[in-house]
């Protein structure tokens, strides 16, 4: 029962978070490799994962404001930033 309890231990304090991390971070335009081993590493930094925003507009995740350029969520209509109409 011991190997099962070291293994549980890794993967909910290693693995889930760092692959949870490179997936947030893959959302976000950023290097999926360099957040899976810094979350992996150490969980904490999952948080600064989830809060920062992202780099480039990625299709399905993240879309760009023509005006202001600022990024909003793939399904928002309006920016959420200038209130413009975001084209689809
Ligand atoms: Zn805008």
């Amino acid at each position: 029962m011991q190997l099962v309890q070291e293994i549980a231990f890794y993967l909910v304090f290693f693995a889930i978070p760092g692959v949870v991390g490179a997936r947030i971070a893959w959302t976000k335009g950023r290097n999926p490799l360099l957040w899976l081993v810094l979350n992996g590493l150490f969980a904490p930094t999952l948080m600064v994962t989830i809060f920062q925003g992202p780099t480039r507009a990625v299709p399905g995740h993240y879309r760009q404001c023509p005006s202001c350029h600022g990024y909003s969520k793939w399904r928002e209509s309006v920016c959420k930033y200038c209130q413009s109409e975001l084209p689809l």
